[in-house]
């Protein structure tokens, strides 16, 4: 049907694009070369979107089109993004409903801008069985039907003790998207081996949080200057670097893809360079704070920079920009690791590792878009396109027929991290008190809102 005979339910008008406006992306947007030169956003246009039945029927420029629409917004030059997509979250519930449940973290997810979310299966219960995900999905329905979506990930091991595989097929009927260890990772490589191709067979990707389980684990400290002079037990970066070998050099020999978790330092960045140069089908993610954080957070012995892996040195923070830009580290996720205030306000070899990221991960990463550190189209892929389709979720891309999943972004807006600001139960992180630029105005999702004004739309 041609667009003009199509009735529309919601026309956004005037929101700032920053990217291409034709799906081949040859669009009037500034060049990738231009962007990277001048350090900046490509020139922006003012755009409408127009939305039909819950899916994007055009992305066009701002007037172009004479077509009235059930519910207009204004968006008065705010930031058009399309949803974000996070693959790593630990959501607490069923269990430890006191740090997070996932009414709360879908609240958070809905605030930050996410539309898809996976959660990962060191609950209590663990996820483990079938009835575990299917009351979290449940759980996520009653509480946000519209979204943001809910995809558990499911235990690669039973209780995740890394001795028995999960009834993996049982779990993938249930409704895992994937699955993880995470935070508890697998130390027999032969069963590491057999989960992978378990996982294989069941079309599923294993996610791995790489960390050699025999030097000093979960210390949440970086080995180096910082935790000399501090003397708290750390971590060196090759705790990490030695399993992400292990796990690159095994997907290769098993042919079986595999995606590596929140990926910290510059020489698991070299191991992944070298095994996608081998045509190795790896994936990876890193998260808002490796890339705008360092072992520094620590000073004053703050648990609230405790983290699994640790906040490195500031030479990983470029390498992993670097990467993330080139397309190496092919996603952004948060890690969302809610605690309660009172677990994080001890020593700090007694806290537990983990920040609290859905509410400021956008405006964290934006930040980086914003001084040129990040280019736009990485930003958009790392968020959005690359997580989406490792992980066949849906994905508004602005093409005809999308999802219409997207975000206004007030690009100025400046508001301080604090316990009322965030929406997350967990105020655990590091930027607690800072001052943060860029929220999200409205979120829809299926074109209707989920955060702004609730009367439209809906
Ligand atoms: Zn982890």
């Amino acid at each position: 049907m041609p667009e003009k005979q199509k009735k529309l339910d919601l026309a956004v008008r005037g929101a700032l694009w920053f990217g291409p406006l034709k799906a081949d992306g040859k669009g009037k947007a500034a060049k990738k070369s231009d962007q990277l030169a001048k350090g900046q956003l490509p020139k922006g246009q003012l755009v409408d979107v127009l939305v039909a039945k819950g899916k994007i029927v055009a992305l066009t420029p701002a007037g172009s089109l004479d077509l009235r629409a059930t519910h207009e917004v204004e968006a008065g030059g705010q930031v058009l993004l399309p949803s974000l997509t996070d693959v790593h979250v630990h959501l607490r519930e069923p269990g430890q409903e006191y740090k997070e449940d996932i009414a709360s973290g879908l609240d958070a997810a809905a605030h930050g801008g996410f539309a898809n979310i996976m959660c990962m299966a060191n609950t209590r219960p663990v996820n483990d069985t079938a009835s575990v995900t299917e009351f979290m999905l449940e759980q996520a329905r009653k509480s946000w039907p519209q979204g943001p979506r809910l995809y558990p990930i499911g235990a690669l091991t039973k209780g995740l003790k890394g001795e028995e595989l999960a009834p993996m097929a049982e779990l993938k009927a249930a409704g895992c998207h994937a699955f993880s260890n995470d935070g508890r990772p697998v130390a027999s490589t032969e069963l590491f081996r057999r989960a992978v191709e378990y996982a294989q067979d069941l079309e599923r990707i294993v996610i791995d949080h790489c960390e050699d389980p025999y030097l000093a684990p979960a210390a949440g400290m970086n080995e180096g200057v910082v935790s000399s002079r501090l003397g708290l037990p750390a971590q060196p970066d090759v705790a990490e670097a030695i399993q992400v070998a292990r796990d690159v050099l095994l997907a290769e020999y098993l042919n079986a893809p595999m995606h590596l978790a929140h990926i910290s330092c510059e020489k698991s960045v070299a191991l992944i360079r070298f095994a996608k140069a081998r045509g190795v089908d790896v994936t990876a993610e890193t998260c808002p704070h490796y890339l705008t954080l360092t072992e520094d957070e620590a000073e004053g012995f703050s648990a609230r920079a405790k983290v699994s892996p640790p906040l490195r040195a500031q030479a990983d923070v470029e390498a992993l920009l670097a990467a993330l830009a080139d397309g190496t580290i092919d996603m952004l996720a948060t890690d969302h690791a809610p605690h309660a205030a009172h677990e994080k306000e001890v020593e700090f070899d007694e806290a537990p590792c983990g920040i609290s990221g859905l509410d400021t991960a956008l405006a964290a990463t934006w930040e980086l878009v914003r001084t040129g550190k990040l280019p736009f189209d990485a930003f958009v892929r790392a968020w959005t396109t690359a997580p989406c389709k490792r992980f066949a979720l849906p994905v508004n891309t602005f093409k005809p027929g999308d999802p219409a999943d997207f975000v206004l972004f007030d690009q100025d807006a400046v508001w301080t991290v604090s316990a009322e600001t965030m929406h997350s139960k967990s105020k655990n992180t590091p930027l607690l008190g800072r001052s943060l630029r860029g929220r999200v105005a409205a979120h829809f999702l299926a074109g209707k809102y989920v955060v702004g004004k609730k009367t439209v739309g809906a």
